[in-house]
């Protein structure tokens, strides 16, 4: 089969057995297009009785894929990566108008999805063999062997700020380990995984093995809740990813894969590279209209070099965050996901002023031309806020940083640590000895020394604390798709009797 990217979304938004299709539902949800603002489509909301059918399907088609050899498997995943890879552009352009996101970063989070199938479909022979494991008495008289083998179905759920990438870093490892997949996406952002779908059945993905529903927290429910899902895996806030923790043991008793909100920390030492700190900072704060789980927007910053820090990135931020149409070249900020997230933003802006809080840069609903009527914000810097603000504490998941001034290293340190979250966080500092001193003793799932949010496919990704469990990314989220069997083997010609 070949893919051809679709122009509108009339084909559906669900996806079984290896085709784009749509349901019969009482209650449908608005698709906005973030860049726009308006609503595009109507999506029905997926009930326990169509989940039940989505993953019955899932769980008939699982053990054909899953008896393929992983080389096999492999070579299909090669498949899907070389065909993203070719078709690159239609998919980024899709990813803008389902998230806002500039064009320029959307082809990023592509060129890496390819990387990702590449990556698991690569290594998923070598890794998941089995061992042969030694036992007293030798191999004579008995030895044990492991096996790994897939879960069976895996209920996916994805949050909406990276609507291709987080299904890619989802689906890549399921299906390399031979599962199926049942993902439901965030209904602000729906369209991306059955692009995706389009792209696995053209690859040569047997269908029924990725299938894609839609809805809300209900649909979401249902499929942690559905006794045929062996594994759920979770991108969302920490609230949410509560109740699918708890959910997820109501029927039968399933690992969990929790990728949680983060509040992170950038500390930066006055022995930095001024120019260098700047450009991570920018990076840890605005990329995505701040929509990213791991950006530092605590910015602490050692007085010695505060001056000089804030008056340089308030340059660049004024120099380089073009706020405008997401599809232009030139656009750095594009379009947040919709009227009631950036509302939730303007609130914390608002909270940060009346905490004594003082804006050096934006903060504002802006209305680019052509597109008014998308949720445009010009980023904030803030400094003046001391960390019991409600800005310094809660996750805001928009483009707002905020300065915070140190004196010593154990205080910032203390300081840092001082939250429940802990997904990632940044050390800035000419000193390197320093720096990975710092990044031993904070508590964060990624730690990022003289530079930001590099995200690699080989190095593992996730929380600490509650910013969540398990990892995406690396060969261990490979691992982690599959059950460990153990079997013993009596090689003698008589078992002896104990009794
Ligand atoms: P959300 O928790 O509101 O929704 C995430 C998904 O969960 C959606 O598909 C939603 O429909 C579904 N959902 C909600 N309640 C559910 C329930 N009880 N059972 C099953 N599914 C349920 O989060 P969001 O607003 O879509 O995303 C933003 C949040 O996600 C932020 O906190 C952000 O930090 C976090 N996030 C984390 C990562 C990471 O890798 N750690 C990546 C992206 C986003």
């Amino acid at each position: 089969m070949v893919f051809t990217a679709p122009s509108d979304l009339s084909g559906g938004l669900y996806f079984l057995n290896g085709k784009r299709t749509t349901v019969e539902a009482p209650d449908t949800f608005d698709v906005i297009e973030p860049r726009i603002g308006k609503v595009v489509a109507q999506c029905p909301k997926a009930t326990a009785a169509i989940v039940d059918e989505y993953v019955k399907a899932a769980s008939a088609a699982q053990p054909t894929w899953g008896e393929m050899t992983a080389l096999d498997r492999g070579k299909v995943l090669h498949k899907v990566a070389d065909l993203i890879r070719e078709h690159a552009e239609e998919i980024a352009v899709w990813e803008v108008k389902t998230n806002g996101k500039p064009i320029y970063e959307a082809r990023c989070d592509i060129a890496s999805s390819a990387d990702t199938f590449d990556f698991f479909g690569g290594i998923a022979t070598a890794v998941l063999q089995g061992d042969s494991l030694e036992l007293p008495g030798g191999p004579s008289q008995r030895f044990a062997y492991t096996r790994r083998e897939p879960y069976g179905v895996i209920g996916c759920i994805g949050a909406w700020n990276y609507p291709f990438q987080t299904c890619v870093w989802k689906v890549a490892p399921a299906l390399a380990a031979g599962n199926a997949v049942v993902y439901k996406p965030s209904p602000f952002a729906p369209a991306s995984p059955v692009l995706l779908g389009e792209i696995l059945t053209a690859a040569g993905v047997p269908s029924g093995v990725y299938n894609v529903i839609q809805g809300e927290q209900e649909a979401g429910v249902a499929l942690c809740e559905h006794g045929l899902v062996a594994k759920v895996s979770f991108t969302g806030s920490v609230a949410s990813g509560e109740a699918v923790q708890r959910q997820s043991a109501t029927k039968n008793v399933k690992p969990v894969t929790l990728e949680l909100g983060g509040k992170s920390e950038l500390i930066i030492f006055d022995d930095s590279d001024v120019p260098s700190a700047v450009a991570s900072a920018m990076l840890a704060n605005f990329l995505n209209q701040g929509q990213v789980c791991t950006n530092a927007t605590r910015v602490f910053v050692q007085k010695g070099i505060l001056a000089a820090f804030t008056e340089a990135i308030v340059k660049e931020a004024n120099e380089k965050l073009k706020v405008g149409d997401p599809l232009l070249e030139d656009t750095r900020v594009g379009a947040n996901i919709n009227e009631g997230h950036l509302q939730r933003i303007l609130g914390y802006v608002e909270s940060a002023k009346q905490e004594g809080g003082v804006i050096l840069r934006g903060g504002e609903r802006v209305h680019p031309s052509g597109v008014e009527g998308g949720a445009y914000f010009d980023p904030a810097i803030i400094s003046g806020l001391t960390d019991d603000a409600k800005a310094v504490r809660e996750e805001i998941f928009g483009a707002v940083m905020l300065i915070l001034p140190f004196e010593t290293e154990e205080e910032v340190i203390q300081r840092a640590n001082n939250t429940t979250y802990g997904l990632a966080a940044g050390v800035f500092s000419g000193n390197l000895a320093r720096g990975h001193r710092v990044a031993a003793r904070l508590q964060a799932g990624t730690v990022f020394i003289n530079t930001y949010n590099d995200t690699e496919v080989n190095v593992p990704f996730g929380g600490f604390k509650n910013s969540g469990h398990g990892r995406e990314n690396c060969v261990d989220t490979l691992k982690a798709h599959t059950q460990t069997k153990a079997i013993y083997v009596n090689v003698q010609d008589k078992t002896e009797h104990c009794f």
